[in-house]
């Protein structure tokens, strides 16, 4: 993921004609923060990576898992520094998260480490520096408790330190759907400037938060989509009649698995993958279409919900056959537009209805996937993904 999103930015670069050392200026994260979090005699490494803030506070989620580290931790604040400049908001990127299974913690651990982290970090965050979100096993719970640390380390009462809070303590309308909700008006932009013709059929890799939600508002905004197969760890399902999406989503809310689902043709789980669709949307994890991967691709166009679900390579590969991978920087962005929402609602002391907050994130939406086919447009030759990168290093060093 890292190697993808640094070789666009090279490229980006040389398209701008930049100098190297600006290239590497974009390349280099400003801060690392790194610490330990101690609970009893159990010890876990803590990490914040502050990438860049020449738009604004830096912007990006806090990850509670066994796997994270700082490397990853740095392609995933990389990637927010370009999102948020593709998407034309004034913030920053980072990343951050602790080295833990919260699953082996109590809910009081849970609190504690989630405490020590604001704890850690409290002189680095902050509404007008950096503004953490949650992300992979952190939720507005854990998000509430970290606003009442920073409150009672700073003495503020500000709750714009962090996004992603509950809606009682300052959390936006909106924020659940959002980042599926984004996917589909970047699709219809995209689909709506390339053809006449908005019946399609799409398969969705994954359906959790992202791919639930994708299908949902696909289905109530965009009748004429048609939901053919979609897939979970378990398996792949197809049905070309089309699914019923609240029915799909209501499944898995109940803790069903793919594997079980009646009246579809069941397949293995990557047969997503290879589908005869016009639109794949990956939605589960990232470098899924690789250079091993794809040949099998049939579909017109690959929508990034995932981050980094298509390595450098297959995004060349398949470019140059004509699919159009729209990329994950704007696809995948509508949560961080309503992180923003949210952010800018609690410093201007107001809460925003669910409408107001929706169409806001469309228009961002709209302008970021509109700024993106001007250069596309201009540049048969570049991918979408190249087009998108190239704006926002125009952004980011303007
Ligand atoms: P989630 O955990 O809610 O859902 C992921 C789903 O993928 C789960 O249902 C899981 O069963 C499924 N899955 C796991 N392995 C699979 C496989 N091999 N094949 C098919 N399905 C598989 O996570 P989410 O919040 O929906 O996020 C999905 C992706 O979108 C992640 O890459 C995440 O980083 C990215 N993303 C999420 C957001 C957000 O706001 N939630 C924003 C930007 C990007």
């Amino acid at each position: 993921m890292l190697d993808t999103a640094q070789s666009l930015i090279g490229q980006a670069g040389t398209a701008l004609g930049l100098p190297q050392e600006t290239v590497n200026i974009l390349l280099s994260p400003n801060a690392i923060h790194e610490f330990t979090i101690t609970l009893g005699n159990r010890t876990f490494s803590a990490y914040r990576v502050q990438h860049n803030n020449k738009r604004g506070p830096y912007k990006g989620g806090i990850r509670f898992h066994e796997k994270v580290d700082l490397d990853e931790a740095q392609a995933l604040a990389t990637l927010m520094t370009f999102k948020t400049a593709a998407l034309g908001l004034p913030l920053g990127g980072g990343k951050g998260g602790v080295a833990v299974n919260p699953r082996t913690l109590s809910k009081a651990e849970l609190e504690e480490v989630s405490r020590k982290y604001v704890q850690g970090l409290v002189e680095h965050i902050g509404p007008d520096k950096d503004v953490p979100a949650p992300d992979v096993n952190t939720n507005a719970t854990i998000i509430d408790w970290m606003v009442d640390e920073y409150q009672r380390l700073t003495g503020s009462d500000t709750v714009a330190s962090f996004t992603g809070k509950s809606l009682e303590n300052g959390g936006s309308l909106g924020r659940t759907a959002a980042t599926g909700r984004g996917g589909v008006v970047a699709l219809a932009h995209l689909l709506g400037h390339d053809t006449a013709d908005s019946h399609i059929t799409y398969a969705i890799q994954g359906f959790g938060n992202v791919g639930s939600y994708f299908a949902t508002v696909a289905a109530t905004d965009h009748p004429d989509w048609k939901l053919v197969a979609v897939s979970d760890s378990s398996a792949t399902i197809y049905n070309p009649d089309g699914f019923d999406a609240q029915a799909l989503s209501d499944f898995k809310e109940g803790g069903g698995r793919f594997t079980d689902y009646a009246d579809a043709e069941v397949m293995e789980r990557n047969a997503v993958l290879g589908l005869d669709v016009t639109v794949l949307v990956p939605a589960a994890l990232g470098d899924v279409i690789t250079e091993s991967t794809m040949p099998r691709v049939k579909a017109r166009y690959i929508v990034e919900m995932a981050n980094g679900p298509v390595s450098d390579r297959a995004i060349t590969y398949l470019s140059e056959k004509g699919v159009r991978v729209l990329p994950g920087i704007i696809a995948n962005a509508g949560g961080v537009v309503v992180s923003y929402l949210e952010w800018k609602q609690n410093i201007d002391g107001e809460q925003w209805s669910e409408d107001r907050v929706n169409n806001i994130l469309h228009k961002h939406m709209t302008d970021a996937v509109g700024a993106m086919l001007e250069v596309a447009d201009a540049h048969k030759e570049y991918s979408l993904p190249l087009a998108a990168f190239i704006v926002a290093t125009k952004r980011l060093v303007a």
